[in-house]
Formats: C-alpha cells, structure tokens, sequence
C-alpha cells in the first residue's frame, strides 16, 4: 500500500527547486524504479534534489514529517536500500556535474554521479578516479562502502583517493569531512556507509592512466575449470603492478562480435585482464597464458579506458534481478578452486556470475586504521558472487545457488566478514563482522552525527553513546 503524506506534499515542493513525485504524480513510477528488478517499493514522496540546499531541505522535512529516509545515489544497491516502502527518498540522481583540474589532478563529483560520468570527464585529460566495474554504479554508494575496481592495485580503493567531501548530516546542517576539518566524519566517510549523512560533494585525487589502456577476456571451456582457475591464479601472482586480472567462475561466453559464434552461450571460466603499462608488457602475459593452458579463445586488443569501464555494462541492464553475496580470500587456493568447479555447473540463469577481485599492491599501501574501510588490508581476493535472473519468479533459483555457494566457499574465507557494498542483508551482526575492530569507533561517530539514526537504510552502524 502506497501511503500519502498527511499534509500533502506542497510543503516540500515549496521548500526545494528539484521535481518532487507523490504516487499521483506522473513521473512517480520511474522516480521510484531501482536498478534491481526484484525491489518495488513505494515511497510517499520522491524529491529529485537540484541543490546541496535541497538535500538540507528534505531532510529537513523528511524528519518533521515522522518519514523513514532513503538516500538514492546510482540506485545499485543490491537489496535496493536506496528506496523504502511509504518513506521519503532523497534522489540524487541530478546532482551529477564533474569539474575536473588537470593540473591539481583533482575532481569534484556531485554525490549523485555515476561512474561515467565520472570517466567521461577525466578521462578527458587521460585522468580517472579508481572505481568500479560498471559504469552505470553510482559513485555515491560505490565510493562510501570502499570501491574496487581495474585500478585498485596503482591507486587504491575509491575512498583511498577522497581528498574532502560535503556532507549533509541528520540536522541538516552542512559540513566539510577534510583531514584537518570534522576529521572524524572524514575517517568514517572513508568505508562507512551513508550512515553519517548524505554526500553532496567528493574531492578526488586523480591518476594518470592516459585514454588507452590493454584489454584481453581468455575463455575456457567447463571441463577446464580446475587447470583454468589455478593459471589465473598464478597469473594473477606473477603480474606487475600496471596490470590487472578478475578471474570469472560460471561465466557464460556472452553473444558478443568478438565471441566466435559456435561459442555463444556455452558455460566455462574466464579472465579478465586490463594493462595500463607498456602494451608489449600485455602482449607476454597474453602469450604465457595461450602457452600454459590454450583458452577456447581469446581477445586481447587496446582499447579507451571508457569502454574497458563498459565491457560489463551490458550484462548488468537495469531491471535484472540481482542477489548478490561475496567474501574474502587470502588465497585461490586448490580447496577454493575445488569448491568452484563443484558449484559453477549449477547455476541455473546464464546471468549469474562469481567474480574475484584481486587486492593487493596500492590497496595493501594504506594503514590498516587510516580509513574506516572494513576489509583488512593485507593482500587478498574479493569474491563477489552475483546472481542474475531475467524475472522475479526465476530469481530464488540463483538465490538458493549463490546462498550455497557463500556457503561452502565460507570456510576458506578471512573471517565472517564481507565487503559491505555485497551484503545482502542490514543484519547487524554482518554489519559488526564486516566492520571488525573498527565497528566501535564508527558507532561512535554515527552517534556525534546521526544520534536519531536518520540514515539508517544502508550497512547501518545504529550508534553508541557517544
Ligand atoms: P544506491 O542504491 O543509490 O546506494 C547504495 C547505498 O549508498 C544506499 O545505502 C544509499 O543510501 C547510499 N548512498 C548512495 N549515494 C549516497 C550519497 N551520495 N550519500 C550518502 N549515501 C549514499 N562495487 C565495487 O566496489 N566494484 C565493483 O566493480 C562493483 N560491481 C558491482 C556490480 C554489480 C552488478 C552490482 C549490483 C554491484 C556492484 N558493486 C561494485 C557494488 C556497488 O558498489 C554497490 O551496489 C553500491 O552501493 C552502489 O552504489 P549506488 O550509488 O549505485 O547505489
């Protein structure tokens, strides 16, 4: 049931200059859409913020309202916090301008940008943040739980690189997160959520990757899944610091023009690999790995940096239902690779895909307290294992595929913890675990800035007295 706000809307939309969309508004249906198909939820009011002003002003109104927040960056979110049934959501989504200084090599990136809007403009100047790896993700929510992508290894994670931040907190009060201003709220931006208010605004340090990058995807067939994930794995170990590999268990070769046709849809393994150093570099590792072990094919070619940010845009559309888990590893190890061969034959949905992220390098650089990023930073692996169905009724199928597959590969990971940005659930004791030692100090800051819990739709840390 849609609920309506008991003093009517009229209120907000004479308080902000963005659109506002009530449930009798047209507009309303594709104000509240997110990007997983399987959430529908019903907010009472949606306000498209055009301004910081406008943020402050619907948390404003929101809490004199008595309405539940939600905060909408690129609307991601796998359990779709970033809309709430009968509550208020605050859309960032026309909150998207990049400014870009090439000299400083420094961004500003509005709290509701996507990914590319973010590579468009500083890619411009052969400059990008690292972030991840779909472009259409938003940088809001991305960038507050961590951010891993092509470029971890020679930047870091996203909040590594945030060099300042505007933030509007639960009072409405706006704020400046800086090293040497609200230094706490700075730390805790850093991996924490949107759980001390909502970003308007990033600083970002930029690096210099220049506009063409190596690309290459190998593919191998199911019954070499055991030999195929060891090779990426030793390959992975081997490679210098400029390049970049995501192994793939229970990838489906996509009907892509560089897929050779006979081998459209057919199941079996796959790395990615992404070179920002000496092309000829790129060519060796391509060499070594058709020598060790023969993929059924492979591409490997320069191209934009852009569109290596797409590659997986399409596999991802709006309106796929998504379950998603993940966890860490210190290690592909063989027992690993065991449980991967067992389970990838068993997904049901061509979509579905277990992804690794290797971390290691810049990532393993930064102290393990200097950001409140919950994953350890000794060199290891992100499993991210996500589960895509075309419709809602064919979802539990991969749910109950992904759940099995968390569930075995469990025992071989670092502790309890996962990345907070692939939890499926706000389940409290997950949010702890993931946190780990620094949960404490966080709670301690959402009390300073969020004592009522305002923003609570997100990994939520509920407060301590501070
Ligand atoms: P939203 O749903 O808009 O927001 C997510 C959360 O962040 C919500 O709690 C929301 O309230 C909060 N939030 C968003 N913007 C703000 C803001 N400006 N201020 C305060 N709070 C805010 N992660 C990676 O690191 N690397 C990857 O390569 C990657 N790939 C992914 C692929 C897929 C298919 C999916 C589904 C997810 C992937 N993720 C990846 C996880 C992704 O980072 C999270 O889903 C992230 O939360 C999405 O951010 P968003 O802004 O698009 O989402």
């Amino acid at each position: 049931m849609t609920r309506t706000v008991s003093g009517g809307i009229e209120r907000l939309r004479s308080e902000v200059t963005g659109p506002v969309h009530g449930p009798a508004d047209d507009g309303y249906d594709d104000a509240r859409r997110v990007w997983n198909g399987a959430v529908d939820r019903r907010p009472a009011v949606v306000v498209q913020c055009a301004s910081t002003a406008d943020v402050a002003a619907a948390v404003r109104y929101a809490r004199s309202e008595g309405l539940e927040v939600a905060v909408r960056g690129g609307a991601h979110s796998i359990p779709g916090l970033s809309s709430v049934d009968g509550g208020l959501v605050i859309d960032l989504r026309l909150l998207n301008a990049v400014g870009v200084d090439p000299v400083a090599r420094r961004a500003r990136v509005q709290g509701g940008a996507l990914m590319g809007d973010v590579d468009a403009a500083t890619q411009a100047h052969g400059l990008a943040v690292p972030m991840g790896l779909i472009s259409h993700t938003g940088v809001g929510g991305l960038t507050l739980g961590g951010g891993m992508g092509w470029l971890t290894r020679q930047g870091g994670l996203t909040v590594d690189n945030i060099l300042s931040a505007e933030v509007v907190i639960a009072d409405g009060r706006v704020l400046r997160a800086a090293p040497e201003e609200n230094a706490d709220l700075y730390w805790a931006i850093r991996g924490g959520g949107g759980n001390f208010g909502v970003v308007t605004e990033f600083e970002f340090r930029l690096l210099d990757v220049g506009p063409i990058v190596q690309f290459g995807l190998f593919f191998w067939e199911q019954a070499r899944g055991g030999e195929a994930l060891r090779l990426m794995r030793d390959i992975a170990a081997e490679l210098p610091r400029s390049m970049s590999a995501v192994p793939a268990a229970a990838l489906t070769a996509p009907a892509a023009p560089f897929v050779p046709v006979e081998h459209h849809g057919i199941p079996g393994y796959g790395l990615m690999l992404v070179g920002f150093g000496d092309p000829a570099e790129h060519q060796q590792v391509a060499e070594r790995i058709r020598l060790r072990l023969p993929p059924l094919f492979d591409v490997v070619t320069p191209m934009p940096f852009t569109a290596v940010q797409q590659v997986e845009d399409e596999a991802n559309p709006w309106g796929v239902c998504c379950y998603g888990k993940g966890g860490y590893f210190a290690e592909l190890t063989d027992e690993v690779i065991d449980v991967l061969v067992d389970h990838a034959p068993r997904k049901t949905s061509p979509m579905s895909v277990l992804l690794f992220y290797r971390l290691d390098e810049a990532y393993s650089e930064i102290g393990e307290d200097d950001t409140a990023f919950g994953g350890g930073r000794s060199p290891r692996w992100n499993g991210f294992f996500i589960g895509l169905a075309p419709t809602p009724d064919t979802l539990p199928d991969e749910r109950s595929w992904i759940r099995s597959v968390e569930q075995a590969l469990r025992p071989h990971m670092i502790g309890s913890g996962t990345y907070v940005n692939a939890l499926e659930s706000q389940d409290l004791a997950q949010v702890e675990a993931s946190y780990g030692a620094k949960y404490g100090r966080l709670a301690s800051v959402k009390a300073a800035y969020d004592p009522g819990n305002v923003f609570h739709r997100n990994a939520n840390i509920p407060g301590a007295v501070a």
